[in-house]
């Protein structure tokens, strides 16, 4: 049984790609942009779920919040158009969106958006995103071309809000 805020869902290509059949009792959305990457995967799973699946897209002014959230916490870099959309969607519809992508669960959490992971085990707490030097170590809020001090290669890591 679906709690009663999970009536609606949203899916996202991770989660297409994982569910075996899709939930029953809740209505399931998804965007056009994310039957566009089924499609390019080859997945039939979009073809055979058809008319169980609804196909929307957001409003402007929720893709704006998602996107000023994106900067916020530091995933805009890894946050693809599709992304946005399927989060904006999810506010739009006050539904749970069902994704094993940990950057989307990250800006889930912080825009107040209710996710549930598919496979993975979600993240509990809000994460930012941080750029730690492979060189001296030091941990960079923005991501750069190189180290500032020693000029080595930045690899970016999640670590907790404090
Ligand atoms: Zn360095």
């Amino acid at each position: 049984m679906p709690s009663p805020e999970e009536t609606k869902l949203v899916l996202d290509t991770s989660a297409l790609f994982s569910l075996q059949d899709l939930p029953p009792e809740a209505e399931v959305y998804t965007t056009s942009g994310v039957l566009e990457e089924l499609a390019k995967y080859g997945d039939r799973r979009a073809q055979l779920w058809g008319d169980l699946l609804k196909v929307s897209e957001p409003t402007v002014s929720s893709l704006k919040k998602v996107k000023e959230g994106a900067s916020r916490t530091g995933d805009s870099t890894r946050l693809s158009p599709t992304d946005a959309e399927l989060l904006a969607l999810a506010m739009d519809l006050e539904a749970t969106l069902l994704t094993d992508d940990y950057s989307l669960q990250n800006l889930a959490t912080y825009l107040g958006i209710l996710f549930r992971p598919v496979g993975l085990k979600g993240i509990k707490d809000l994460r930012k995103w941080r750029w730690r030097c492979i060189g001296c170590g030091k941990v960079f809020d923005k991501e750069l071309p190189d180290c500032p001090i020693c000029g080595s290669k930045l690899r970016s890591t999640l670590s907790r809000e404090h």
